[in-house]
């Protein structure tokens, strides 16, 4: 049990009439929830229910008006088993740097080293905040990811990556569509809704490129059928989309549709170079948006159409995408690179807000892994996900006047004070505690 006591609280609110809740007050948490929320003009009054619930056993932790608290960031499109490649896959193109680079990285990976990676990618992002992913695993060791997960306590969407086409991929990579749409199915089994609901399975067909019609097809129909979400990726880059085209006849969008293979559960990255009746099909199909600025820009792929989706109210998210193309998993950076990126390049200030940013890291975030029941907010009875941010820096001076912006352009993960999932601190103070 925890009182987080004088803290500033900013709170993602359901309708965009009104962005966030911003006051000063104090949370009580208990069992994992937010059992309690108090303004500061509030009397305190934890009713012990227990005898062992004296208050003596609530650890307070007083922030002084020092220190925020948001809802911990969701990221909506990583890959923890890239990790250990970081900074050894420089100055290619999308193509050129999967064939030569990725694919042979994750083809070596073993059940050791994939753990290794994926440690790496928990300290990076649980110091930066981060309280929940959606993850593309590869193509084997995906149950270790899983099992780690689970002993961790951290929020996790994720699934195998489905290649069952890819001629350029070493064989280590390279599955029949029988044993693709099998080894999901049995992951899905053993994981989904597992660690009382912090692990879910997402099917991960890789992208059009790696994965034959009849395995697309099949991934939709048993997401229909088993409520799965996919995540994928599609329309990254112009080099990528003109071979789709060249060989399909269609647009990368396009030609999932064709197939059959989209519906409402889909979450894509990237959505860079769609044409306007892709972008129609998004909207259709309640297709949400994975956005990675930065591995975008490191690619040289493109900058995706993030207010044109907005305004037609398509959910967006934030990720980081795969330490090979980024280099940083930092959330921090593609908060601040989401809105600036679209001023810029539309000579428009007005453009996207920090809101909008916070937005996607948060509520929306929570809606594209179909967690906003349990996290994404801060209300009570909602399952206690938090960042506490330090405020009292100079690069954050004035927070009180605009805590969206503080964070979104000033803040980083040196801002970082304490993250916690589902009540449990992972990290604070610099201190993890991850126990495997
Ligand atoms: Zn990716």
């Amino acid at each position: 049990m925890f009182l987080l006591k004088n803290f500033y609280i900013l709170s993602p609110q359901e309708s965009r009439e009104k962005d966030f809740e911003f006051y000063k007050g104090h949370l009580f948490i208990k069992n994992g929830k937010i059992e309690k929320i108090y303004h500061t003009n509030d009397e305190i009054n934890l009713q012990p229910t227990e005898k062992r619930e004296t208050p003596e056993t609530i650890d307070t932790i007083d922030g002084q008006f020092r220190k925020l608290i948001f809802p911990g960031f969701i990221q909506c499109h990583i890959h923890f088993c890239q990790t250990l490649h970081r900074n050894l896959a420089e100055q290619m193109p999308l193509m050129e740097w999967l064939k030569k680079e990725i694919w042979p990285y994750e083809a070596s990976l073993t059940p050791d080293t994939m753990k290794q990676s994926v440690l790496m990618s928990l300290k990076e992002i649980l110091g930066s905040g981060v309280t929940s992913v959606l993850d593309m695993g590869t193509v084997h060791h995906q149950e270790v990811i899983f099992r780690i997960m689970e002993a961790v306590g951290f929020r996790y969407t994720g699934g195998k990556a489905m290649m069952d086409q890819c001629p350029d991929a070493p064989p280590g990579l390279t599955e029949t569509t029988d044993n693709s749409i099998t080894e999901s199915m049995k992951l899905f089994e053993r994981f989904h809704g597992k660690a009382d609901g912090l692990l879910h399975y997402a099917f991960a067909p890789r992208f059009v490129l790696s994965c034959s019609p009849i395995l697309l097809q099949a991934v939709r129909q048993l997401s229909d059928q088993y409520d799965i979400i996919i995540h994928t990726h599609a329309s990254e880059h112009p080099e990528e989309v003109a071979f789709i085209k060249e060989t399909t006849g269609y647009g990368n969008v396009a030609y999932l549709n064709k197939l059959d293979a989209l519906n409402r559960r889909c979450v894509i990255a990237h959505m860079i170079h769609l044409d306007a009746a892709e972008k129609k099909m998004v909207k259709e199909y309640d297709i949400a948006v994975a956005h990675c600025p930065t591995a975008n820009l490191k690619l040289g792929s493109g900058i995706a159409p993030i207010p044109e989706y907005l305004q037609n109210n398509i959910r967006v998210g934030l990720g980081s995408d795969g330490a090979p193309c980024n280099n940083s998993l930092c959330i921090f950076n593609e908060l601040k690179l989401a809105p600036l990126l679209q001023k810029g390049t539309h000579n428009d200030p007005l453009l996207l807000k920090p809101e909008d940013a916070l937005r996607m890291v948060s509520i929306d975030g929570a809606r594209i892994t179909r967690q906003e029941h349990r996290v994404g907010r801060i209300a009570e009875n909602m399952e206690a996900d938090l960042v506490l941010l330090d405020m009292d820096t100079p690069q954050t001076f004035n927070f009180e006047k605009n805590p969206a912006a503080a964070i979104v352009y000033g803040a980083d993960a040196r801002n970082v004070y304490a993250t916690m999932v589902r009540g449990k601190f992972l990290y604070k103070e610099g201190q993890y505690d991850i126990k495997i």
